[in-house]
């Protein structure tokens, strides 16, 4: 923990944190070298980390999600289409998100499903960027972008939650 602290504050003094995503050869070089011991499937605490940490700790892929709310391509991910059954966690912090049994197929090109595990699973944020209104949804542990909800899902819900697959990890 000091010794991330530290590699955190020398990557600061370096300027290698405020830098952009592209810059990431000095952060992925500490980065295969680390795993992410924030998370936990069990741990109930908000997460608050330092975009830093998170930088350390997360693949490329999944901090660009996560922290800088990314989306994947559509029809890219694994989990879009998959019937396995088991519940996804936040692929950031290992909070529980959704059951498999409440995925459907909504044909969107990103894992729907119509219920998290529970209200406070998730937080809704109002998501004006490009032009729309949307309503975009985070980890509730870790505020790691996720996706977001729309109104156009099926019962029982009606809501449909278009989720990035690579912020999804599946515990079966
Ligand atoms: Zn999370």
């Amino acid at each position: 923990m000091i010794n991330k602290l530290i590699g955190c504050l020398l990557l600061l003094s370096l300027g290698a944190c405020a830098q952009g995503p592209n810059n990431t050869t000095l952060n992925k070089t500490s980065m295969s070298a680390n795993k992410n011991q924030y998370y936990s499937t069990t741990n109930k605490e908000k997460l608050v980390l330092p975009d830093c940490t998170w930088k350390q700790v997360l693949s490329p892929e999944v901090y660009q999600i996560a922290r800088e709310k990314g989306t994947e391509r559509p029809f890219s991910s694994a989990f879009e289409n998959s019937k396995e059954v088991g519940t996804f966690h936040c692929a950031a912090c290992g909070n529980p998100l959704f059951k498999s049994s409440a995925k459907f197929e909504s044909g969107c090109g990103w894992p729907s499903f119509f219920e998290p595990i529970t209200k406070s699973s998730i937080i809704y944020i109002p998501d004006h960027s490009h032009g729309m209104t949307r309503t975009e949804v985070e980890c509730g542990k870790c505020k790691a972008h996720l996706g977001h909800v729309f109104e156009d899902g099926p019962p029982p819900t009606g809501l449909r939650y278009c989720i990035n697959g690579v912020i999804l990890s599946l515990e079966k």
